[in-house]
């Protein structure tokens, strides 16, 4: 073999082999291309669930991809461990002439790959990384004053106007593309530290794209108890599909849909010039708020068990499932922050670990909008009444009682905290660290 004859594409959250930018990147660089995935040791550390349904996910799609990779001749190098330790090993072995990365835009990540891509450059080698898991990243699109955007809307409309055919481009993969070599070992989960309880990517959403779903989604998508939103989340979470191929769909089918995935890249862009945004205020005076701490109000909210219907169904689906309806997810988010004044960041983590979906630039933003701090957030003042929203989004009650199978009976516990009093109590510590200090 040639020195540094190979090229290597790390996987991440890209986990496909079509129009893929990474792969693209790599024929470019006409060596042949090696594929490579690591199990971060510092990332599986934080999992406390062993059957964590995300780290299941991603072992079954690796799985598909090595068969993949291995039916064209090649393979899918699978290590678990620290990134940079792994990559000292790679270098090693390997004749390394390049390498590629799809860019990730959380804090954690950035720091991995610039600690990784220093790495690289001691061995002579850079690191590039390509624009795929979004349309639009970083300051792609800014305000006619060259900021970032903070109100959504003219981010939206200006989001539109920047589409253009270079940014929607298939990144076709070329055959003949991968290095040929002999298949490489494929850990268990349990070598991982982990328990398999699923048989297969079939019991996780499909990634085919619901063509009925996104067309009548203006329709159906504030209705919890139906299928009336694609549960393509985990998908877009792990690039095991393209965003390119999802809003071309969006475009021709449904304008409102394409506006949730504006939302996902407003979010990934406030991500990126927030870096700080998981463990702080957007807005800082919100970071004065006085929270409660009643650890019992908060563990009658993780069960499901605050005496609000909508609410209670709403954490049971999640932690029966992993998945929780969007309409929902504001229900819960505002009650936790504003019925039982609770610290935003606990609800955001106690998401992070159960939705398999989990996006920690969607759900930092969707719990900094229900709070109040984030950019373009519920104003302060606007408290959602958990039972008005039942009426209108659950009239016949199909979706509380499909969660709660005790509703309407003695066992069904009492509201926890009274609407009334709990609002009142809210506007009044907002009002303090907010209205009052001028924010
Ligand atoms: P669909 O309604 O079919 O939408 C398609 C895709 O568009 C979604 O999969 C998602 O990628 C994107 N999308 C839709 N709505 C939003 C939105 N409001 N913000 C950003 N992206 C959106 N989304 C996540 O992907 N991960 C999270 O961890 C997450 N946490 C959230 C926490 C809170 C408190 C709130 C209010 C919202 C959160 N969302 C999150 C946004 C939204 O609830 C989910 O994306 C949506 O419910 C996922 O279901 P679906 O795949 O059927 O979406």
């Amino acid at each position: 073999m040639e020195s540094k004859s190979l090229h290597i594409h790390w996987f991440r959250r890209d986990l496909r082999l079509k129009d893929h930018r990474g792969l693209l990147l790599g024929s470019r660089s006409g060596r042949p291309v090696l594929s490579l995935f690591i199990f971060d040791r510092t990332i599986l550390e934080q999992l406390d669930d062993p059957a964590d349904r995300r780290v299941q996910f991603i072992w079954h799609q690796l799985n598909h991809m090595r068969e993949q990779l291995e039916s064209a001749g090649s393979a899918l190098l699978v290590f678990h461990g620290h990134p940079s330790e792994v990559w000292k090993q790679v270098l090693e072995r390997y004749p390394v002439g390049s390498v590629s990365v799809v860019r990730d835009y959380e804090p954690y990540a950035r720091k991995r790959d610039r600690k990784v891509g220093e790495l690289l450059n001691q061995y002579g080698i850079q690191l590039t990384g390509v624009k795929d898991q979004v349309i639009f990243e970083k300051s792609d699109v800014l305000s006619q004053a060259g900021e970032p955007y903070k109100v959504f809307t003219p981010y939206s409309k200006q989001w539109k106007q920047s589409l253009n055919s270079r940014d929607m481009a298939e990144a076709t993969v070329p055959d003949g593309l991968f290095y040929r070599v002999e298949p490489a070992p494929f850990p268990s989960l349990e070598s991982l530290g982990f328990r398999r309880e699923t048989s297969g990517l079939a019991d996780f959403p499909s990634s085919e794209i619901p063509e009925k779903i996104i067309r009548s989604y203006d329709q159906t998508r504030e209705v919890p108890a139906l299928e009336g939103t694609t549960r393509l989340g985990v998908h877009l979470r792990f690039g095991t599909l393209s965003i390119r191929t999802l809003v071309r769909y969006a475009l021709r089918w449904n304008d409102i849909f394409l506006k949730e995935l504006i939302w996902r890249e407003f979010y990934q862009m406030v991500l990126w010039h927030h870096p700080e945004s998981p463990d702080r205020a957007i807005k800082p005076a919100y970071d004065r708020i006085e929270w409660e701490e009643n650890p019992d109000h908060f563990l009658a909210w993780c069960e499901g068990r605050t005496g609000y219907p909508m609410v209670d169904a709403g954490m049971r689906e999640l932690n029966q499932t992993g998945f929780m309806h969007n309409r929902v997810r504001m229900i819960t988010a505002s009650f936790l922050t504003k019925h039982l004044m609770t610290d935003w960041r606990k609800g955001e983590r106690y998401f992070a670990a159960r939705l398999l979906d989990y996006e920690m630039a969607s759900n930092v933003g969707g719990w900094q909008w229900a709070a109040g701090s984030g950019h373009d957030a519920a104003p302060w003042f606007r408290i959602f009444n958990p039972t008005l929203q039942q009426k209108r989004y659950d009239p016949e009650g199909h979706y509380i009682r499909t969660w709660i199978p005790e509703f309407g009976t003695s066992a069904y516990p009492e509201p926890i905290v009274e609407h009334k009093l709990a609002r009142k109590r809210a506007l009044s510590r907002y009002k303090k660290a907010v209205a009052e200090t001028g924010s």
